[in-house]
């Protein structure tokens, strides 16, 4: 394919997503305005866990893009740019009952079909590559080449990097649309323009879209301790519970609350402190945590490595991912218009998924062969899409 390069291209949204998406056309020497409502990662991706992986994935579209996604991870590593970033580990996923085993074993080989490498540890395996991990760990599941990348650093990088001044507390109220292409957008302050737009404004692009119905909002409630250099250094990788498999999705919640799951990660981070998580609930409050859900990820956690009941928990912070109601995120080209892009809706994997989902709309607005396939993720599935003009 031929490529045909922008001049100029307005983003909207300042998160993971519209940073790589500006890293990469400057990259190319495309002129880049970054319009964000509030700062560089004041939303989701400032509020995420972090991990760039495929464990809790099924075969499928999401897994072949998370797998492209990790890639971009390492390649950008070797490069430089992510190099202090990346933090390359394993993820373990761990059954403390005879069920979860069950459901892991056909997890592991659902991972084996789609080319991921996995190794099955029995109890004493387990016991001798995690001695940290409580004694009802069963069996576990080594998701081998997975990462972690904090994603408000990773947003830095990219900015830095990209020499990209973000135009901050400027939100977008409209697109300017004439013929079936984008002009610019309106902003509170006044109109630009540019020959692309991308859209990478997260929650804000249900608005933007006229999707409120089709974008949902999905709180999660994450804690951060102190650090524990031995306990850490103990770790040899991240750890999943089984149960997160079972409940990726919030569930049925008591009248008059917001459905709420609970799916347990720990990651060990590179300062020695454990980042541990988290919830997913049908609400958008991203301003509160609570008792209960604390206290319940707390206890989890104690039960799954008891040396963490000597750690002290640091803080507690909550954020908002943006799902979408078929599960798939919005990648590709806006329809009716030829010159602007949306790239959301990635949920709980945008840490992973949004570099590798921006260069490939990157790629796309140059007319190349995008990385990864996005017929999945056209945003023409949904009828409803309205332009805000
Ligand atoms: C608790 C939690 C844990 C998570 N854990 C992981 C994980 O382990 N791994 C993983 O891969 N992902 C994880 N995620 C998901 C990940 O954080 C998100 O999918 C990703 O950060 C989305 O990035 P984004 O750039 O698309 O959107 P956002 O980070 O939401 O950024 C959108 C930006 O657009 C701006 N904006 C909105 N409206 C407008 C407007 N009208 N004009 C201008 N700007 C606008 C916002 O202010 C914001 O800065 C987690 C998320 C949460 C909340």
């Amino acid at each position: 394919m031929k490529s045909r390069l922008p001049t100029s291209a307005i983003i909207i949204g300042s998160g993971i997503s519209g940073a790589a998406a500006a890293y990469f056309l400057a990259r190319r020497g495309v002129d880049v305005q970054v319009l964000e409502a509030s700062a560089p990662a004041a939303a989701a991706t400032g509020a995420a866990d972090g991990a760039v992986s495929v464990a809790s994935k099924r075969p499928g579209p999401m897994m072949e893009a998370a797998l492209c996604g990790i890639r971009l991870y390492r390649e950008l590593a070797g490069e430089g740019l992510f190099a202090d970033l990346f933090k390359a580990r394993s993820t373990f996923i761990v059954a403390s009952s005879e069920q979860e085993a069950e459901v892991l074993h056909a997890h592991a080989d659902a991972l084996t079909s789609s080319g991921v490498c996995v190794d099955r540890l029995s109890r004493a395996e387990t016991a001798r590559r995690f001695p940290v991990l409580s004694r009802s760990a069963e069996m576990a599941v080594e998701v081998h080449d997975e990462g972690h990348a904090i994603g408000y650093r990773i947003v830095h990088r990219l900015l830095t990097a990209g020499g990209i001044n973000v135009r901050r507390d400027e939100p977008v109220r409209r697109l300017l649309v004439s013929a079936g292409r984008a002009e610019g957008v309106e902003t509170v302050k006044g109109i630009l323009k540019a020959e692309a737009v991308i859209l990478a404004a997260g929650s804000g692009s249900a608005h933007l879209l006229g999707l409120r119905d089709t974008l949902a909002p999905r709180k999660g409630q994450l804690l951060v301790t102190e650090r524990a250099p031995h306990l850490n250094a103990a770790m040899p990788g991240a750890i999943m519970s089984g149960r997160y498999l079972l409940s990726k999705g919030s569930q049925k919640a008591a009248a008059g609350k917001p459905a709420r799951g609970i799916g347990l990660v720990i990651d060990p981070l590179t300062t020695g402190q454990f980042l541990i998580g988290g919830t997913r609930e049908d609400t958008d409050d991203h301003r509160s945590n609570d008792f209960d859900a604390v206290s319940r990820i707390l206890a989890d956690a104690v039960a799954l490595v008891p040396g963490l009941a000597e750690v002290r928990l640091l803080r507690s912070f909550a954020g908002v991912r943006t799902a979408v109601v078929d599960g798939l995120p919005l990648i590709g080209r806006l329809p009716g218009l030829d010159n602007a892009y949306v790239t959301t809706g990635f949920e709980g994997d945008g840490i992973c998924l949004g570099p590798v989902a921006a260069k490939a709309i990157v790629e796309l607005a140059c007319d190349e062969e995008p990385s990864i396939d996005l017929a999945p993720f056209d945003p023409a599935r949904f009828a409803g899409i309205e332009v805000a003009a």
